[in-house]
């Protein structure tokens, strides 16, 4: 159970995150709404000619990845959420220490802790050193 956070601050959180996802959902199905009016839109320009076929694609693919991070966005809320089920929420996913509440407040769908999330970034990071 993740005792240093009250259960009024757990009921807080829960609030933010419903919000949150509600909102998410909400962008995701207006772009799904508009990616399909695109797509119709598209194969009656292609009708007309194909010579555009390059900046059409070009588009969908930003487009694709501006959604494809919304609903990496919804996920993490999702997984918070069920966090907050389990009990476990507001502990660290690596190594199980808690989460600073300042981190949790800022970011609540956060899942590492500060060490465990830079360290997680600085893999990511790896082949790129920076030298000051
Ligand atoms: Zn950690």
């Amino acid at each position: 159970m993740s005792s240093y956070l009250s259960s009024a601050q757990l009921k807080l959180i829960k609030a933010e995150l419903l919000e949150l996802l509600t909102s998410l959902r909400d962008e995701v199905g207006s772009e799904l709404d508009d990616r399909q009016g695109e797509r119709v839109h598209e194969v009656m320009k292609e009708a007309h000619d194909s010579g555009d076929e390059a900046t059409a694609e070009l588009e969908s693919t930003i487009s694709l990845a501006h959604m494809s991070r919304h609903l990496q966005e919804v996920g993490e809320c999702q997984a918070a959420l069920q966090r907050l089920e389990y009990g476990t929420y507001g502990l660290c996913v690596d190594c199980g220490e808690e989460i600073e509440l300042n981190r949790l407040k800022a970011t609540p769908v956060s899942s590492r802790c500060l060490s465990c999330q830079s360290k997680e970034e600085h893999e990511h990071r790896e082949n790129h050193h920076a030298s000051m």
